[in-house]
């Protein structure tokens, strides 16, 4: 049989264990602690099209081909695991003043251009649909095929998928992928990435983000995702069963995962503006992760030599990217290479590659 070595176990590395496993590989996973990285700490929307801007016609295929793929994903993760990991099933995005109204219609006409379905909201709009957002909301853009996922239940019926494939787990940190005699390896250690293959351009940006629990009394969360622009910060709302997730701040600060004052403080300030009830909630969680960034908002998935294959770099949306991710990476495997990851050959970066 033959085997895999596939190195770390967060959502990316997981979801490309479960599907290698089944699909004849001898997989085993290195990770001293599964789970615990930025697929941990995430968000979970799936928000492709609401992050649509002019010009990031690449990015924007890549999530909607992944987006496209959730459905049966999560139809999969279900049937094998009997966990839902759906949480919200359209993202409206919200405009507070003339310049975000402006933002939005850009958005409706670029994504709209690539054939995607999304609405224009006016105020009476979006209050028919959210009543108790600020009265200060004056326009929205809903993106019906857009949706959310816990992604901690995400990471626990991964687990449970490739425990039920036989996929091995090995709590140890790769010092070099050299120690590996495994026939394939697949290289997915998130913002460390680098550090096991130093020509990979991943860097960790870092991101703050709160779980806030409902308390009796206070009004219901959201019903959809909520997005907006506060002081120029980009600020989301993703409900839960039990709450609301409040992501994210964004910073250039090295492999730092401490959560600041200031990041909670604006997280809290930035939310009260868009929903003013926020503050009886109950703050049950201030957290932070490493996205692992590239120069181009794009992932690394590709061949790095005849042994090794990258599945890594998807920034602030590696949980968009799973599905998509996971097939390519057992495609590549298998010497096919799926047309819609053709944009995130790792070497585009290097000397005489793709750009
Ligand atoms: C605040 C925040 C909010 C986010 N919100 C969203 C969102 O709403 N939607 C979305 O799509 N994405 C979101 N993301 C991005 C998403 O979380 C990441 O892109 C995704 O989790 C990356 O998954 P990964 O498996 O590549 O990395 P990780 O989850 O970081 O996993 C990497 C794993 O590699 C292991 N590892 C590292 N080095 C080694 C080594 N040498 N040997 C063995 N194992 C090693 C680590 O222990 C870790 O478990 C968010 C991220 C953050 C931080």
């Amino acid at each position: 049989m033959r085997t895999l070595a596939v190195v770390g176990g967060g959502v990316i590395g997981l979801s490309v264990a479960w599907r290698a496993a089944e699909s004849g590989w001898d997989v085993t996973i290195f990770d001293p602690d599964v789970g615990s990285g930025a697929s941990w700490v995430a968000g979970g929307m799936l928000a492709p099209l609401s992050e649509g801007w002019p010009g990031e016609d690449e990015a924007l295929a890549f999530g909607a081909a992944s987006l496209a793929r959730w459905p049966e994903f999560g139809r999969r993760l279900q049937e094998a695991t009997g966990l839902s990991v759906f949480v919200a099933e359209q993202i409206l995005t919200v405009a507070l003043d003339a310049a975000d109204a402006e933002d939005l219609r850009t958005i409706a006409a670029f994504v709209g251009a690539h054939g995607h379905e999304v609405r224009l909201l006016d105020r009476a709009g979006v209050r028919g649909i959210e009543p108790n957002l600020a009265r200060t909301v004056r326009a929205g853009l809903l993106a019906p095929t857009e949706s959310a996922v816990d992604n901690r239940l995400v990471v626990e019926a991964l687990r449970r998928c490739c425990a039920l494939s036989e996929v091995t787990i090995r709590p140890e940190t790769v010092a070099a992928l050299t120690d590996l005699d495994h026939d394939r390896i697949v290289l997915a250690a998130g913002a460390a990435s680098a550090r096991l293959w130093p020509e990979l351009p991943v860097r960790p940006v870092k991101g703050e983000i709160l779980r806030l629990h409902h308390r009796p009394g206070a009004p219901p969360p959201p019903r959809h995702v909520i997005r907006a622009r506060v002081h120029g910060h980009p600020l989301y709302l993703v409900p839960r069963g039990n709450g609301i997730v409040v992501g994210a701040t964004q910073y250039e600060a090295g492999f730092d995962t401490a959560v600041t004052v200031a990041g909670v403080r604006d997280l809290i300030a930035d939310a009260e503006a868009i929903l003013p009830a926020l503050g009886e909630y109950e703050l049950a969680e201030a957290s932070a992760g490493s996205r692992p960034g590239t120069p181009d908002n794009l992932p690394l998935i590709g061949s790095l030599d005849e042994r090794v294959v990258a599945a890594t770099g998807h920034g602030r949306n590696g949980i968009l990217g799973i599905p998509l991710t996971a097939e390519a990476v057992v495609a590549l495997l298998d010497g096919e290479l799926l047309t819609e990851v053709k944009v995130a050959d790792p070497q585009r970066f290097s000397t005489g590659g793709m750009r």
